[in-house]
């Protein structure tokens, strides 16, 4: 079922690959100067970038960053994403903008495993109905929105925009991409991998990177006993498939 969350890739560093490339190869090469920059070709890039990044030197990866519009997902996901310290974010405020609710299921997230109980569904619609009556009732009784906001649930659904170099991206998908991460977040995460894959200047880094949760990155898991059951083989075909799509920009 959708979950109604939207991740779009809307803008990252021009020339991405090659601007890493080109970065890392003042240290390796005595003739680097800054105009080779425009001299960089797709056939440089795969001669150095893989090989560089199989030896760890990931720092590289901080000279491009991408930006993402994450919106319709909750504030519960939104806190988790916000942990992540090495990116920039603007949210949504819930100060300025005042929540002109409609419909419970736009205005909330309510996760799968409730709407598959049908005598809990109901009573969360309810609940929630009654907490954007509540909210309406305040602001309508004078409560400024940024009081009135107390009253809403964390799945109150936000919009932010979030802006992470290539290093911080890889870590956040090595954490929140593994399924012992939350499925909302976790959801968040693979569509971002999947706005990648569907861009073909982009695309590339997925593999040479190791872009995607830990077991991924790291060639075990990790979280050893906590690993839920299957999730190796799960996953690994899910970057494969991931990996096979075709790009689309
Ligand atoms: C499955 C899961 C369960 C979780 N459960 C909880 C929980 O119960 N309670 C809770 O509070 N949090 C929880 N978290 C959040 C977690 O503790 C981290 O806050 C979050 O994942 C951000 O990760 P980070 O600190 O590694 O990375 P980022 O903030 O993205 O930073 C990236 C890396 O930069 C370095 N770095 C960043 N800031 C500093 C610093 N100040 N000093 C030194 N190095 C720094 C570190 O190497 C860090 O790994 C959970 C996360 C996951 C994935």
């Amino acid at each position: 079922m959708d979950s109604g969350i939207r991740v779009t890739l809307v803008n990252y560093t021009k020339k991405p690959l090659e601007t890493v490339t080109w970065a890392a190869l003042i240290s390796y090469w005595g003739g680097w100067e800054s105009e080779a920059f425009q001299r960089m070709a797709g056939k440089d890039v795969e001669m150095h970038l893989p090989r560089i990044l199989g030896y760890g030197h990931e720092s590289i990866l901080e000279h491009a960053v991408l930006t993402f519009a994450i919106e319709g997902c909750s504030r519960v996901c939104s806190h988790q994403l916000v942990r992540h310290r090495i990116a920039s974010y603007t949210q949504q405020s819930q100060r300025y903008i005042k929540l002109n609710p409609e419909d419970v299921e736009e205005t909330f997230l309510i996760p799968e495993s409730v709407k598959q109980r049908p005598e809990l569904y109901g009573k969360w619609k309810e609940f929630l109905r009654r907490a954007i009556e509540l909210y309406e009732e305040s602001y309508g009784a004078g409560v400024h929105q940024e009081d009135a906001r107390f009253i809403l649930p964390q799945a109150v659904r936000t919009r932010i925009v979030v802006t992470m170099n290539l290093r911080e991206l890889k870590h956040f998908l090595g954490l929140r991409a593994c399924e012992r991460a939350q499925w909302e977040i976790r959801e968040v995460a693979w569509k971002m991998l999947g706005e990648i894959a569907k861009n073909e200047e982009l695309r590339p880094i997925i593999k040479w990177a190791k872009l995607g949760p830990r077991c991924i990155q790291l060639g075990y898991c990790p979280e050893g006993k906590l690993m839920p059951s299957g999730c190796w083989k799960r996953t690994k075909e899910k970057w494969k498939t991931l990996l096979s799509s075709k790009p689309t920009v």
